[in-house]
């Protein structure tokens, strides 16, 4: 059992100033695998007064320190690889290599990416004989999701450190532990006490506390589009600037000139990566009229050579999803689907055969969907993707757009023209053209409800950055 009921605060851990614990549950055999403290407003304002008291130090420190300190968190990371991939396995459920190749590496990959990007990066330059400074926009707090444990963590906290911004994190009450190991990361990497905090419990007292807090001055927060709301209101009253990384719905446009067996495929992946619990899925295929029959046995086909089941066996490329209520929400769009009238190609509602403990839902394509569907509109969170189709291009980048998000969008095929032409009309913040390959230093966010802000690299710096500009500096 994993009982860790203490908070990180001020370079230690700390009794929580309440009683009232949270269990934590593997979702793939539902059995608890440990409690949480439920924090209090006392002990974030504990938190806020030790990021707050090591706010003067940490902003002063020299980029060479900063380097120092991401780069040795990335060596402790990488020492530590053996816990935090089972602890994902065992908290979010995902299979062991995805846990390895998907979940620490991105984690990693953060902290070595911010120490490359800050080697570069000017916090001061002269400009129409003004001096720019860059300098850190104070204290911190950061409010993660469950969905990519050491993901969400690592980008907000690696920006953070290498601006010089102190930190409060609340990590998701359902994966915290992958976020406590992290904290004895940086703990030992050097990181100066009060720094980094860490603060468990739930969005409701502990987010809350957070996102209202009078002596916090940035909130960065990534999850659903109804708590970004809520925080961008607390934020409101004392005029905290918010970063929210929000939901989405991103459409996978494939061309006339695609081959359609490697476009299923791509769809394939992206309904089985992290069971679909991904803000950036492709989960609208838009999909040419003229290919709908070939492109719909291609489908079939791609999803079959996929598996879903028990993460710690060998073999699978998706586990369960999070929790029962996740399962829930999942269930209730797949009827909502069939309701609306869409068609059923692959899954349905209940569990897959054979995966009666843990929550795992059947991996589910629906066809002729239209895009006024509440499956084309709402963000579903599970493995469970929408083909729609198309007459011809600009009704492709019309359907693509008609939606509240615009976090990412897909194009796929061969003309260089219709690649581009898809790229710069879809309306988001990351585009992928042919499944290229992920870059942590690309800015990563979204337009219109997906959020405000990006993150990453050098890009997730400059969002722990205020600038100053200084006139008439003597030389
Ligand atoms: P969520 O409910 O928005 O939770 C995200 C984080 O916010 C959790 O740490 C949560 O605490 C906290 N929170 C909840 N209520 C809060 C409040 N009133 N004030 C401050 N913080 C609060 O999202 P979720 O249920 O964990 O994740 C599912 C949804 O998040 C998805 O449907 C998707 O839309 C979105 N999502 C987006 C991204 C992205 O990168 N854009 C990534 C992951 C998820 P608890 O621990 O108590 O829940
Ligand atoms: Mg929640």
């Amino acid at each position: 059992m994993r009982n860790q009921t203490q908070h990180f605060i001020n370079g230690e851990w700390v009794d929580s100033t309440g009683s009232e614990t949270i269990e934590v549950i593997n979702p793939a055999t539902e059995d608890v695998i440990g409690k949480i403290s439920a924090g209090t407003k006392e002990d974030v304002d504990k938190a806020v007064s030790a990021a707050r008291k090591a706010f003067p130090e940490f902003s002063k420190s020299t980029k060479e320190d900063r380097i120092k300190w991401l780069n040795a968190i990335a060596d402790g990371y990488k020492k530590r690889s053996k816990e935090l991939i089972d602890v994902m396995t065992e908290e979010l459920g995902a299979p062991l290599s995805i846990s390895e190749n998907v979940h620490f590496k991105m984690g990693l990959a953060h902290f070595k990416q911010a120490a490359r990007a800050l080697d570069s990066f000017s916090f001061s330059e002269e400009k129409d004989g003004h001096t720019l400074v860059k300098e850190s926009i104070g204290v911190s707090g950061l409010i993660t999701p469950w969905n990519f444990p050491t993901n969400q963590t690592s980008t907000k906290i690696a920006g953070a450190i290498a601006a010089g911004s102190p930190v409060v994190l609340k990590p998701a009450e359902k994966t915290p532990y992958a976020a406590m190991m992290l904290a004895e990361i940086i703990h030992e990497a050097g990181v100066p006490k009060g720094a980094f905090n860490l603060v468990n419990g739930t969005g409701d007292e502990v987010g809350d506390a957070i996102s209202s807090h009078p002596d916090i001055d940035f909130v960065s927060f990534t999850g659903s589009g109804g708590v970004g709301e809520k925080i961008m209101q607390n934020a409101a009253k004392t005029i905290k600037k918010v970063a929210l990384e929000l939901g989405g719905k991103s459409p996978l446009v494939i061309l006339e000139d695609a081959n359609m067996k490697k476009a299923a495929k791509t769809a394939a992946s992206n309904m089985f990566f992290n069971s679909g619990q991904v803000c950036t899925a492709a989960t609208r295929i838009l999909v040419p009229k003229t290919k709908k029959d070939e492109f719909e046995e291609a489908m079939k086909e791609a999803v079959s050579s996929y598996s879903m089941g028990n993460p710690r066996e060998e073999g699978h490329t998706a586990g369960p999803l999070v929790s029962s209520g996740q399962w829930d929400t999942v269930q209730s769009y797949i009827q909502k689907g069939i309701d609306e009238g869409a068609t059923v190609l692959v899954g349905g509602t209940g569990k897959p055969d054979g995966l009666d403990k843990g929550y795992f839902a059947k991996p589910t394509v629906f066809t002729d969907v239209t895009n006024d569907m509440i499956i084309a509109q709402e963000e579903i969170f599970g493995p469970v993707i929408s083909l729609i189709y198309y007459d011809d291009l600009d009704h492709a980048i019309e359907i693509a757009n008609d939606t509240i998000y615009g976090l990412a969008g897909y194009v796929f095929g061969q003309d260089p023209e219709k690649l581009r032409y898809v790229a710069s009309n879809i309306r988001a913040g990351q585009i992928t053209v042919n499944n290229a390959k992920t870059d942590f230093n690309a800015p990563f966010g979204g337009y219109k409800q997906s959020g405000i802000g990006r993150e990453w690299g050098e890009f997730g710096i400059e969002e722990y950055l205020e600038v100053k500009a200084v006139l008439g500096m003597p030389s």
